[in-house]
């Protein structure tokens, strides 16, 4: 048999470590605040880029015309065209085409990727319907969301720093990927000009901001996590350019690599990194997003059933293959509320092979997922309450003062226990005076209707 007091032990070792009292968490915050000011004094001053985005207006409901986006860092790509009506029209008419990137193209060649992403691109814009047809003589114009370190060197051109989140492409880092994806689209004789490239976090930021003027940082929390914020430009003391006129500069933090020694690291982290396509790098990142929850999650389990039979005598052998599990399958395990957690059985029968299982067996499962989950949603909690803190939102100077962060990405949108915890965690983080004047609102597909913008508002057309 099983025992159970013995599991219960070992698992609660692990849970030690893994905590994250509110104290801790404001530590945290606090060594992301100091980070983010180390990042913006001078360029290597921190694991924290800091990157500038080179967006210094944000939209103003004014933007008007045909605009697409492209949409590349994670699992998918997106393609999307976007009617602007100004302040009356809005957002008049939107269409996107989703393609899923061949894993062989994330580790391979940098022209064979680009130039499968133009060849969807030109088949996308070959769709266009006669209404949305530009005048003739204009170009059509894209903004290129692009979601890994990029050193920007103006709006529209940037140097790739690395790559992240299982994408490993060498002879693309320090390439121009504005360049490589126009020298792409030549090659497909599609006639379109890149107006911006912006990361995904300052997509969703604009995208927010089009539809809440409060809306102050953008975070994604999908494959990856980042994070972008309205900075003072003032503040930016790595930045020597003029000042812009409005102020303000869009801030792309990458905060993926963000590491402390405050950080709940565990033996399973620690193996995972040192396994991983980037060791050491986007510690963070490891700790909160969606493809690496479910791979920590295996690791556990496969730790406990090599000590103890909780899953039969033998260990399975599909429970030693790395990444197995995904995130996706841990969250449908996670929120199964059936009596005898029949989902649970039926994602370790379908995932792991394992048939059979009892009910307590299924219980430790859900109760190693809330535990990974939770600590990820807590910590990007405090990431938030690191840039609230930045930019001097959690005190209030005026009792109407709102901030609103807009978050997208798959583990937000469809890992409620997550979301939920991390809503609930940024209220402790803030305290019964502040809680209700920071909001976090889900900004559906922000990322690329925001890249649109940001090519409207900065066209020659
Ligand atoms: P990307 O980050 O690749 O640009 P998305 O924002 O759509 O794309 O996020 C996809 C990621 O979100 C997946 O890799 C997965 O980790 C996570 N995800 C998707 N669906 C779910 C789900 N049902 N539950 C938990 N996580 C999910
Ligand atoms: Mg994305």
């Amino acid at each position: 048999g099983i025992k159970w007091g013995k599991v219960k032990e070992m698992f609660a070792e692990i849970q030690s470590k893994c905590a994250l009292p509110t104290e801790k968490l404001k530590q945290i915050a606090s060594a992301m605040e100091t980070e983010m000011h180390a990042g913006l004094a001078s360029d290597g001053g921190s694991k924290l880029k800091m990157l500038l985005s080179y967006v210094d207006k944000l939209p103003t409901g004014d933007e008007k015309g045909l605009f697409y986006a492209l949409d590349l860092g994670g699992t998918n790509f997106r393609v999307l065209r976007v009617q602007l009506g100004g302040k009356k029209g809005r957002v008049v008419d939107q269409d996107h085409l989703e393609v899923s990137i061949p894993p062989h193209l994330m580790i391979g060649a940098c022209q064979d990727l680009f130039d499968f992403i133009a060849e969807a691109l030109s088949r996308f814009a070959a769709l266009e319907s006669e209404e949305h047809k530009l005048p003739e003589g204009k170009q059509r114009e894209l903004g290129f969301t692009f979601s890994f370190p990029v050193k920007q060197l103006s709006l529209s051109s940037g140097t790739l720093i690395k790559w992240t989140k299982g994408f490993s492409i060498e002879e693309a880092i320090g390439k121009d990927v504005v360049a490589e994806l126009t020298k792409a689209m030549e090659r497909q004789g599609l006639d379109m000009k890149v107006t911006a490239l912006v990361n995904d976090t300052v997509g969703t930021l604009v995208g927010g901001r089009y539809d809440d003027s409060d809306v102050m940082a953008g975070v994604i929390l999908g494959t990856g996590s980042n994070a972008a914020y309205v900075e003072r430009a003032s503040t930016i003391s790595k930045w020597h350019g003029d000042l812009p006129q409005s102020g303000e500069m869009v801030i792309n933090m990458e905060w993926g690599n963000f590491k402390s020694p405050l950080l709940p690291i565990t033996e399973f982290d620690e193996a995972m990194d040192f396994e991983s396509l980037n060791p050491g790098e986007q510690i963070f990142e490891k700790l909160v997003s969606g493809m690496y929850l479910g791979e920590v999650v295996r690791r556990v389990l496969l730790k406990v059933a090599q000590e103890y039979p909780i899953f039969g005598d033998i260990v399975p052998p599909k429970l030693e293959t790395p990444f197995i599990l995904r995130t996706p399958q841990m969250s449908k395990i996670h929120h199964d509320s059936s009596p005898d957690l029949k989902d649970v059985g039926t994602k370790l029968k379908e995932v792991l092979g394992i048939h059979n299982t009892s009910l307590k067996t299924r219980k430790f499962v859900v109760d190693v997922c809330d535990m990974v989950a939770k600590r990820a949603a807590r910590l990007a909690a405090a990431g938030i309450y690191g840039i609230i803190k930045k930019i001097g939102r959690d005190t209030k100077s005026d009792p109407k003062q709102r901030t609103v962060i807009a978050i997208d990405g798959g583990l937000f949108e469809h890992y409620t226990i997550f979301s939920k915890c991390l809503d609930d965690t940024l209220k402790e983080l803030l305290g019964e005076e502040m809680k209700n004047s920071v909001v976090i609102t889900h900004s559906n597909d922000g990322s690329g209707v925001g890249a649109a913008l940001i090519a409207a508002s900065h066209s020659d057309n």
